[in-house]
């Protein structure tokens, strides 16, 4: 499994890990196994999140799946904005470490902008590495002027990613938030890289592109798509697959080698457009 570095915390990741949202809608001991099944072939980057399945997810399935294997583990949760005070997001945390039965958290994450100052978010998880319950953090779903709005109240090398939704039919960070992440040495995580679900359609122009790329390398469409989407060195993707043949796809994505012209054939397939005016999010 190809890894890089993960932004600026110096530990390096796989670029393709494995995401959690609405697994509690799935089987919960098959997608316990998948998610074994994918540390053993390399996926040890677990996003998951308070918000999801309300905390089910973190406590009846992550915990399980990293049970006896959390040193492999490159584990990231997430805070809602809505507990996102100084001392909700201390609290926060620790509830998501006593649910995933863990000691500590390798990047923890605002989940989306809020309504609670910064500055106090900024220092709970600043005080969360002080008493080494997080290793780095990160934001979520943040466009260029609350990076940097972040980034004055923290100062350089702090902010270890910034989660953002990006497939191919949804390109907008390409504009602005990839170039400042790249900039100031933030990992860019890709959250959706299948459109949650909805990706381009075989009979569709771009899913005759997939195709034709895919069956030249003996790959799929959707190993395509992923290995697109970390093409360059800030990148990283996080699919959900409950599907022990959907996560085998995915981690055999990372071996993958695109060519100049196939990038340029994904690039004309699927235009990033022009630059909306706030940041698309799911
Ligand atoms: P996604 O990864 O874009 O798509 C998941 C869907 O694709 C599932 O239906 C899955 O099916 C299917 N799939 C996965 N691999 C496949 C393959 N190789 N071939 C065919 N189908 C495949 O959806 P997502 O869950 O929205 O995004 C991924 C993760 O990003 C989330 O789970 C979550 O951890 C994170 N996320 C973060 C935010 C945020 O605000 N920070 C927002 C959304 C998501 P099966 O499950 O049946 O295998």
């Amino acid at each position: 499994m190809e890894k890089r570095v993960f932004g600026n915390t110096g530990v390096s990741v796989p670029v393709i890990g494995q995401g959690t949202w609405q697994m509690e809608d799935d089987d919960a001991e098959g997608a316990v196994r998948t998610l074994r099944a994918g540390l053993d072939l390399g996926l040890t980057h677990l996003d998951t999140a308070e918000l999801y399945g309300q905390g089910r997810v973190e406590e009846a399935l992550v915990s399980r799946a990293i049970e006896g294997r959390r040193d492999e583990v490159f584990l990231v949760s997430k805070v809602m904005p809505s507990n996102a005070t100084r001392k909700g997001t201390v609290t926060a945390c620790e509830r998501s470490l006593r649910r995933l039965r863990t000691d500590r958290l390798d990047c923890y994450l605002l989940h989306w902008p809020g309504s609670h100052p910064l500055a106090d978010t900024v220092a709970a998880f600043e005080q969360l590495v002080k008493d080494g319950k997080i290793r780095s953090w990160g934001v979520s779903n943040f466009a260029v002027d609350e990076l940097e709005e972040v980034l004055s109240l923290a100062g350089p090398g702090r902010i270890a990613c910034n989660q953002v939704l990006y497939h191919l039919e949804e390109r907008a960070i390409e504009h602005t938030v990839v170039p400042w992440c790249e900039a100031e040495g933030v990992a860019v995580v890709a959250y959706s890289p299948f459109g949650n679900g909805h990706f381009p359609a075989p009979s569709s122009a771009g899913g005759k592109v997939l195709a034709s790329i895919a069956q030249a390398h003996g790959a799929t469409p959707y190993q395509v798509a992923l290995q697109f989407l970390v093409r360059r060195p800030s990148t990283f993707a996080i699919p959900k697959a409950s599907d022990a043949r959907h996560m085998r796809d995915n981690a055999s994505a990372a071996s993958l080698t695109l060519t100049p012209e196939d990038l340029r054939r994904i690039d004309a397939a699927f235009p990033r457009g022009d630059e909306p005016d706030s940041l698309p999010v799911i």
